[in-house]
């Protein structure tokens, strides 16, 4: 499947792409099918089913509201996140929900909507099922979807149609190994930012792909600002409190010199991840968990490096897709599959290929920075307490985007010559994830949701 920019990056809402992102896309697909087939108006009854990593977490991760609004037909993209709260509030206590807001129907949600707990079923941890039924009870349609992590879904006959659609886009760069994409940079005598944009053309001109990256670049702004004006504790019971708001402030009144240069890079990505976790509009980059660290990385770019402009941030984008290409292809951006390698550490390895591009790195140094900034993250497991998209994740981003940073410097440092290759790396980044135990893989079963206590109410 050829892989666009404009899927790695994706406008959203928070908390999570794989369980509020994907679980409305799917909810949404469900019930557009319904439509698109003539039979809206039978519909009498919906039952969702969550299971693996959606049950277990999807409280937390919002998986509920997501799957509720999808279904009323709402999207990630253009969902109000300030209306957000009326409308479930309505839903749950007048037991109707409005499909596609043209047919109300009964739906209560404790038996409506079922986390089950401890069941997986065999394709992927993220699996849900929607079925619809008639009046009479009888079924009238049924649809198995996975969020296989970033927003993306799959169903039931894509996961078995693969690779035979005659429909599917044909890039005139095709890569799925690091090696084929420097290959394409040599014959072509092109940059990987180069290349990229002419597979990208497929789908777009090329006017439309640069306001698009540059509207991207826009929401992340407005996320770091919102982020930086909103003060209060995060919801969700761990009584987390926002910390960008402060940080702004003394950073305002602190000279920069280069010990400041952490805080601020610190400070975009907590307002991004701080946002994020409230359940604000963010930009998937590549994952919702991971939010922070492209954007914290772009502004790095554009206040502390020399002849920063708009072409760098394209370059950067551009560039940072084609190594979320990689991933996406050789591994996953699923938590419920690698662990926070998958999320923290594939966005840290975009981010150091994607300043260095920016910074006019050769295609030999922006694989290295590529390499180094996963190569660092493996292992990362995934153990948010509580379900909750906060702790560890916030920080995390704090370190994810300071580590591509000193990943793209040390990069380019060098020549472009490198012992361990990014095609290397991302197959040991995905092995490990297969080897990785099922409680460190979003689960909150295993690690510090395991050992730090909470007491979070239910609500
Ligand atoms: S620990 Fe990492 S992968 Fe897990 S939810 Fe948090 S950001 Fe996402």
């Amino acid at each position: 499947m050829a892989v666009s920019l404009f899927q790695i990056f994706s406008v959203g809402i928070g908390p999570s792409s794989s369980h509020t992102v994907g679980p409305m896309r799917a909810a949404y697909q469900f019930i557009s099918d319904i439509e698109n087939n003539g039979r809206l108006n039978e519909v009498a009854n919906i039952r969702v089913e969550l299971f693996g990593s959606l049950a277990m977490t999807g409280e937390g991760h919002k998986t509920d509201i997501a799957v509720l609004l999808g279904l009323e037909g709402e999207r990630p993209s253009e969902c109000d996140p300030a209306a957000v709260e009326h409308r479930v509030n309505f839903i749950i206590s007048n037991c109707t929900i409005n499909l596609l807001n043209k047919r109300m129907i009964s739906f209560h949600k404790e038996t409506d909507l079922l986390f089950h707990k401890g069941r997986r079923l065999p394709y992927h941890s993220n699996a849900m099922r929607f079925k619809a039924f008639d009046e009479h009870g009888a079924e009238l349609y049924k649809q198995i979807f996975y969020s296989v992590g970033g927003g993306f879904i799959l169903d039931h006959e894509q996961i078995f149609a693969s690779g035979n659609d005659p429909e599917e886009a044909q890039v005139p760069y095709p890569f799925t190994s690091c090696e084929e994409l420097l290959a394409h940079c040599r014959h072509e005598g092109k940059t990987i930012s180069e290349i990229m944009l002419e597979n990208e053309k497929t789908w777009r001109t090329e006017v439309q792909i640069r306001s698009g990256i540059l509207h991207i670049w826009k929401v992340m702004q407005a996320a770091v600002k919102r982020g930086c004006e909103t003060q209060g504790i995060l919801p969700g019971g761990l009584g987390i409190k926002r910390r960008a708001y402060d940080l702004l402030r003394k950073l305002e009144h602190t000279p920069n010199d280069h010990s400041s240069v952490f805080d601020w890079v610190s400070l975009f990505a907590l307002a991004v991840n701080e946002e994020n976790a409230a359940g604000g509009r963010i930009v998937t980059a590549p994952t919702n968990g991971a939010s922070g660290v492209i954007p914290a990385v772009v502004h790095y770019y554009m206040k502390f490096c020399d002849r920063a402009n708009d072409d760098g941030v394209v370059d950067f984008f551009l560039t940072a897709a084609a190594i979320g290409v990689l991933y996406k292809e050789g591994a996953s951006f699923s938590a419920a599959e690698m662990g926070c390698q998958g999320e923290v550490g594939v966005a840290c390895s975009m981010a150091a290929a994607g300043l260095a591009a920016a910074l006019g790195a050769t295609n030999g140094q922006i694989e290295n920075a590529a390499e180094i900034g996963m190569e660092h993250n493996l292992g990362l497991t995934c153990d948010p307490i509580a379900g909750l998209v906060q702790v560890p994740c916030i920080e995390r981003n704090t370190m994810g985007a300071l580590k591509a940073i000193n990943a793209c410097r040390l990069a380019m440092h060098g020549d472009g010559e490198h012992r361990v290759s990014l095609d290397q790396v991302i197959k040991a980044m995905y092995q490990t994830g297969l080897d990785m135990k099922y409680e460190y893989k979003e689960t909150s079963e295993g690690g510090l949701a395991l050992y730090v206590p909470v007491n979070v109410p239910e609500c």
